[in-house]
């Protein structure tokens, strides 16, 4: 497959990386030592119409444009990956509204959403676990006149305490298991909804992850996104969010790249000879190439797809190799740099730190595999590890 980027799509390209050079770069490493949350930054970001890049005209954005998200995702990565997960979690909301929602939803909350005046953030991880969430997930959503009673912990929810909108899962069926559990659009401010711990997390260190914390939260009937969300949101993850992380990863690997290369060109290190003339090193700078070009290749396959395409294998796939791909070329880019690559001095240990993250977000890199051999093998998509685990209390 042939993948010609648009004429508007490598402008996207050009403004993104000459933003991201610009006003990101120069940041990165001080984000990522201080955990802060870039407000600025992320204003610019939503200003150059970042955030509506998934949300159509009518809505506010300037999309959907699956590809060019993609795009636009590696090349912020390639500055600071955890800013990246941070545009992906929001815009993964919005998307979501505009798949999911009905009319006064999607008037509703979209539109903040595509201007970047409210971020989104995607909260299904609870202490109970994350990767088998459709099986352990504690969460409860009550109905009780109009409103649905929210009660439950949620972990590692990236732009945590930024966001405006949240897309909160909770078993709003008790005895459906996985398919009893809903998605309901609380808004920051609801009573009964609170923050709690923020993580001092190893790296994506700026994507600010925290607890959130439901206590007999009423959310209107009106903002139940969608009943039994499992499948739709499944599919959303598998055909979005997997090559988006992908993109991210392609971001930091070619980062990581060109860090390396610019590094062992004037690295001197025996008869003036520099790093560039050692055949493992060349060996190295090879290998980190084909990995970055295949990864990009994965994720603009998965960017082409066409809309309601039912083979899932390259957008899985493409949430899967560039992934791996990244900490093999991070860590060979901190190599390379000897034990300078291993201080905070340069930025190859934090390209390692980043790249270890996006195995673990969304789904462990092990689960992504096991979803996407079980659909090769005609098996059910999901089954908990040793058998169906207790019901939550009350069921
Ligand atoms: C940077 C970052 C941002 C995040 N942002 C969000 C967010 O915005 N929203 C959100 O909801 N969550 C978020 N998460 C949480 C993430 O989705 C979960 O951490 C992840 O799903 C794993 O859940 P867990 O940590 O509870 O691990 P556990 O469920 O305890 O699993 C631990 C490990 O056990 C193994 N394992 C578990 N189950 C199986 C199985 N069935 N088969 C094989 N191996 C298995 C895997 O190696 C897994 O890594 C974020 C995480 C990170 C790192």
């Amino acid at each position: 497959m042939v993948m010609e980027l648009t004429e508007q799509q490598k402008m996207l390209k050009k403004t993104v990386h000459d933003f991201a050079t610009k006003e990101i770069a120069p940041i990165a490493a001080a984000i990522d030592k201080s955990g802060e949350f870039p407000h600025d930054c992320v204003s610019k970001m939503s200003r150059m119409g970042l955030s509506g890049l998934l949300v159509p005209p009518a809505f506010g954005g300037t999309g959907p444009d699956r590809l060019g998200f993609f795009i636009a995702l590696e090349e912020v990565a390639a500055a600071s990956a955890g800013l990246a997960v941070s545009l992906l979690m929001s815009s993964l909301v919005a998307s979501s509204i505009l798949a999911l929602g009905n009319d006064k939803q999607k008037a509703k909350y979209l539109p903040g959403l595509a201007a970047g005046k409210q971020l989104g953030a995607l909260a299904a991880t609870e202490p109970s676990g994350g990767a088998n969430y459709p099986f352990t997930l504690q969460s409860t959503a009550r109905l009780d006149g109009g409103s649905y009673v929210l009660n439950g912990t949620k972990c590692f929810i990236s732009n945590g305490s930024e966001a405006g909108i949240y897309l909160v899962l909770a078993r709003t069926d008790l005895q459906k298991g996985p398919m009893g559990i809903s998605g309901l659009i609380v808004e920051k401010g609801t009573p009964g909804f609170s923050f709690g711990k923020k993580d001092e997390k190893l790296g994506l260190r700026c994507d600010v992850t925290c607890e959130l914390i439901f206590e007999d939260c009423r959310v209107p009937r009106a903002d139940l996104l969608a009943e039994g969300i499992l499948m739709p949101l499944g599919a959303k993850l598998a055909t979005l969010a997997m090559p988006a992380l992908g993109a991210i990863a392609t971001g930091i690997a070619r980062a990581a790249l060109e860090a390396a290369t610019g590094y062992v060109k004037q690295r001197v290190v025996v008869a003036g000879q520099t790093l560039a003339g050692f055949d493992n090193v060349q060996y190295a700078i090879a290998d980190m190439l084909t990995h970055v070009e295949a990864s990009r290749l994965m994720v603009h396959q998965a960017g082409s797809m066409p809309d309601g395409e039912t083979d899932m294998t390259p957008a899985l796939a493409a949430g899967i190799f560039p992934c791996e791909a990244a900490l093999e070329v991070a860590n060979k880019a901190l190599q390379v740099f000897g034990t300078y690559g291993y201080t905070s001095d340069f930025a190859p240990e934090r390209y390692f730190r980043d790249a270890r993250g996006l195995v673990l977000i969304a789904q462990p890199v092990e689960l992504r595999k096991l979803f996407m051999a079980r659909m090769k093998l005609g098996l059910p998509p999901m089954a908990p590890p040793g058998g169906m685990p207790p019901r939550p209390a009350g069921a």
